[in-house]
C-alpha cells in the first residue's frame, strides 16, 4: 500500500466541525484565550459548510430582550412544551440568555436583518424567528471564525478522537485524513469541542435512486457529532427523539415563513380542515398536550400522517389566497431563493405556480439532530449558576469524557437552538474549554503513538480492501470481498426504515422489530471491516458510513429502552402507543463500550427549574 504522510498539529483547543457551533466555538475561544492555539478542522470548507451552507431566510432563535419581546424563561417553556415536557432546562436557559448578543454580532459583521418599518425592530416571522437576507449567512459567520483561529484546516475528515495515554476517560486530540491529498492528520489538543452537525441518511429517504441526496437535512451531515463521542465512551441522551419534518413535497422547502408570515394553512385532498378530526384520538394518546399552544411539532405531524393513512391525502398548503398579494408572493419565492433554491426549481419543473395551485406537503424521513425541534445528542454538564447538582460534574458543556466539549447538534436535551443558538452554544462551550485548559497546569494529556499508528492503519483499510479485492471482479460494482460505501449505506437505510420506524413502516416499530434491527445492525457492523474505497472521496464516504451506523445503533437502543410513544408524529412504539408520564418523564442515557460492543442504558431525572 502507498505510504501516507503523517502531519502533526498541536493546539490548546481543537474545534471539530466549522459549522454554526464550530464557528461560535472558534470565535469565542480566541476571546477568552488570547494566547492559546486554537485550531478548527472541517471536512468541507468553513466558508460554505454545514446545514447553513445554502443560506437561511430566518434566524429562528432570538429573544428580543432589548425590546422586552421575550424572556429566556419563555423560551424554555416553549421548548419544553414542544418536546412533550423533556428538555434540559438549564442548558436551554443558558443559550436563551446569551443568544441575543450573538445575533447582534451577526448584524455587526454584515448580516442584513430585516426591520419592521413601523417599529424599527427586527422583522418577526413568528414569536422566536426574525427574518434575514441570509444567502451569505455562513460566509459572514465563517469570516469571524477564520480571523479568530490560529489555523483552520479545511478538507479534513475527522474519523476518531484520541484518548490520553494515562487517563483513559480524558480526550487528547483526534485523527483524520485530508480528503484531497490523503495525508493523515494527528491533532494533539488539550481540549476538544465537537461541533460536527446532525445526521441525515440513516433512515431511507423518500428520494432514492432518482434523487438521492434530496433530503431535508443536509446530505453531508453524517453523524460524526455522535459517533466520535460515542466511541470515546461519552454518554448520549434522547437519541430516540429523531425528528420528522412536514415540508413542501420533493424539494423539502421550509413551511415556517408560509404559516407564520404569509398566514397560509393546510387542508386535505377534499379541501377540509383535517386537524379537528384527529383531536380526540390524539388526546387519548398524549392527554392534554394536544391542547397546548403552540401544539407540539410532533402532534401536528401526527394529524397529517393519520389523515393520509385514512386515504384523504395529499395534504396541501393553501397558498392561492395569500399569493394574490404581490408582497406575499415575493416573500414566498424569496423564502426559497435565500435558503432552498431546489424547491423553487421543483415547482418550476412540475408546473406548480402557488398562485394557481395549492402545493402538496409531505413528511420527511427521520433525522437525528440536537438543535431543531428535537434534542438528540451528548449528555453535557450544565452551567454552574443554574444546573441542578446532578447535571453538573465538570465544566459547562463538557461531556462525560474529560476535556471533551460539544455544541449545536452535538449536545442533547436542548431543542430549538437553531443557527443562532448553536453558535451561542459554541461560544459557551469555548469559554468553558478555555477555563479547562488554563486549569490543567502541567497535568496535560498525552497521545499514545501506538494508538494513532493503529488508527492510521484502520483509517486507510478501505483503500487497501479495494486495491486487493478489485482483482476479483471483471466489471461492475459487486465484489465477493468488499462492500462499497453506497451499498453499506443503502443496507443501513433499509434496516432503519423497516425495523426502527422509517417512512416505509409509517414511522412505527415495536420491541420484536427493534430487537431484530439491532441484530441486523450488528451484522452490518461486522461487514464494515470489508468496506472498499476506490479513492479518497469514497474513503470519506466509508467513514461517514461508519459514523452513521454507530449513531443508528444508538438510536435503536434508545428507542427500545423507552417503552412509550412520547412523540407521536416522530415515531410510534406500537406495543406502547401512549405517552407514559409516570414511568418515562425522564431522559434516556446510553454509554457504549467500544471493547465489548455493549450498550448500557439508564434513566436520568428531568428537573424543571423554570415554573
Ligand atoms: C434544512 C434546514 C433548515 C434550517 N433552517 C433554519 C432556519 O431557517 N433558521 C435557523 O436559525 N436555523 C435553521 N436550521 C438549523 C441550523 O442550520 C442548525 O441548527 C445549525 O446549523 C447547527 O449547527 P452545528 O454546528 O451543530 O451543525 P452544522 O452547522 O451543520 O455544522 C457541522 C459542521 O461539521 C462538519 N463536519 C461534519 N462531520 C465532520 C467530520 N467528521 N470532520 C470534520 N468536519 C465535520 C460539517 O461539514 C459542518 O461544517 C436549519 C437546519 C436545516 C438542516
Amino acid at each position: 500500500m502507498r505510504r501516507r504522510k503523517t502531519v502533526f498539529v498541536d493546539s490548546d483547543i481543537l474545534v471539530i466541525g466549522g459549522g454554526m457551533g464550530g464557528c461560535g466555538a472558534t470565535y469565542e475561544s480566541r476571546y477568552w484565550g488570547r494566547d492559546l492555539k486554537i485550531v478548527c478542522v472541517e471536512k468541507a470548507n468553513i466558508e460554505r459548510s454545514g446545514a447553513v451552507a445554502q443560506g437561511l431566510y430566518a434566524i429562528n432563535c432570538y429573544m428580543g430582550m432589548q425590546w422586552n419581546e421575550n424572556l429566556p424563561e419563555d423560551h424554555v417553556r416553549y421548548a419544553r412544551n414542544d418536546l412533550m415536557g423533556l428538555v434540559r432546562e438549564d442548558l436551554g436557559y443558558d443559550i436563551a440568555r446569551h443568544v441575543d448578543s450573538t445575533v447582534h454580532k451577526f448584524e455587526e459583521w454584515g448580516l442584513p436583518i430585516m426591520r419592521d418599518p413601523k417599529t424599527g425592530r427586527y422583522q418577526r416571522e413568528g414569536k422566536w424567528q426574525i427574518m434575514i437576507h441570509g444567502e451569505s449567512y455562513k460566509p459572514i459567520v465563517a469570516e469571524a471564525a477564520r480571523k479568530a483561529a490560529t489555523e483552520v484546516y479545511n478538507r479534513i475528515m475527522v474519523t476518531h478522537l484520541l484518548m490520553d495515554k494515562t487517563r483513559p476517560n480524558r480526550v487528547a486530540g483526534a485523527v483524520g485524513f485530508n480528503v484531497r491529498n490523503g495525508n493523515f492528520y494527528v491533532f494533539r489538543a488539550k481540549a476538544v469541542i465537537v461541533a460536527a452537525g446532525g445526521a441525515s441518511h440513516i433512515f431511507k429517504p423518500r428520494a432514492v435512486g432518482e434523487g438521492m441526496g434530496r433530503t431535508w437535512y443536509a446530505p453531508w451531515s453524517s453523524a460524526s457529532a455522535y459517533a466520535l463521542p460515542i466511541l470515546a465512551g461519552a454518554k448520549m441522551t434522547q437519541m430516540e427523539n429523531r425528528i420528522v419534518l412536514t415540508r413542501f413535497k420533493d424539494g423539502y422547502g421550509p413551511v415556517g415563513a408560509y404559516f407564520l408570515h404569509l398566514k397560509t394553512y393546510t387542508e386535505n385532498a377534499y379541501g377540509e380542515n383535517y386537524e379537528p378530526t384527529w383531536y380526540e384520538h390524539t388526546r387519548q394518546l398524549v392527554g392534554n398536550y394536544v391542547d397546548r399552544h403552540p401544539v407540539p411539532t410532533c402532534l401536528r405531524n401526527h394529524a397529517l400522517l393519520e389523515e393520509v393513512k385514512a386515504g384523504r391525502g395529499p395534504i396541501r398548503m393553501v397558498t392561492k389566497e395569500a399569493f394574490q398579494d404581490p408582497h406575499k408572493e415575493t416573500v414566498g419565492w424569496e423564502n426559497f431563493l435565500g435558503m432552498t433554491i431546489g424547491q423553487a426549481v421543483v415547482w418550476a419543473s412540475q408546473n406548480i405556480d402557488p398562485k394557481e395551485i395549492n402545493p402538496e406537503l409531505t413528511t420527511s424521513e427521520p433525522y437525528v439532530m440536537g438543535s431543531h425541534a428535537t434534542c438528540s445528542g451528548a449528555w453535557a454538564s450544565g452551567p454552574e449558576d443554574c444546573a441542578p447538582a446532578e447535571y453538573r460534574w465538570g465544566y459547562n458543556r463538557m461531556m462525560t469524557v474529560e476535556g471533551l466539549f460539544g455544541a449545536g447538534d452535538t449536545i442533547g436535551g436542548t431543542a430549538h437552538k437553531f443557527s443562532s443558538g448553536s453558535f451561542t452554544e459554541g461560544r459557551i462551550a469555548a469559554k468553558a474549554a478555555v477555563k479547562y485548559v488554563n486549569d490543567l497546569g502541567n497535568d496535560q494529556p498525552q497521545v499514545s503513538e501506538a494508538e494513532y499508528e493503529d488508527l492510521k492503519k484502520t483509517v486507510y483499510k478501505p483503500l487497501e480492501n479495494y486495491a486487493v479485492g478489485r482483482n476479483e471482479i471483471v466489471a461492475g460494482t459487486v465484489s465477493p470481498s468488499y462492500l462499497l460505501p453506497i451499498h453499506g449505506l443503502q443496507r443501513l437505510e433499509k434496516i432503519m426504515d423497516e425495523y426502527v420506524g422509517g417512512i416505509g413502516a409509517h414511522y412505527t416499530t415495536n420491541e420484536p422489530l427493534l430487537t431484530r434491527g439491532i441484530e441486523l445492525l450488528g451484522m452490518l457492523k461486522e461487514d464494515l471491516a470489508y468496506l472498499g474505497a476506490e479513492d479518497l472521496h469514497q474513503l470519506q464516504r466509508a467513514w461517514e458510513l461508519q459514523h452513521r451506523v454507530l449513531a443508528s445503533e444508538s438510536v435503536t437502543q434508545h428507542t427500545l429502552f423507552r417503552t412509550e410513544t412520547r412523540w407521536p408524529g416522530y415515531y410510534y412504539r406500537a406495543d406502547h402507543p401512549k405517552l407514559d408520564d409516570k414511568d418515562w418523564h425522564c431522559f434516556t442515557l446510553s454509554r457504549y463500550d467500544r471493547d465489548s460492543g455493549k450498550w448500557e442504558m439508564e434513566k436520568a431525572p428531568v428537573y424543571h427549574i423554570i415554573d
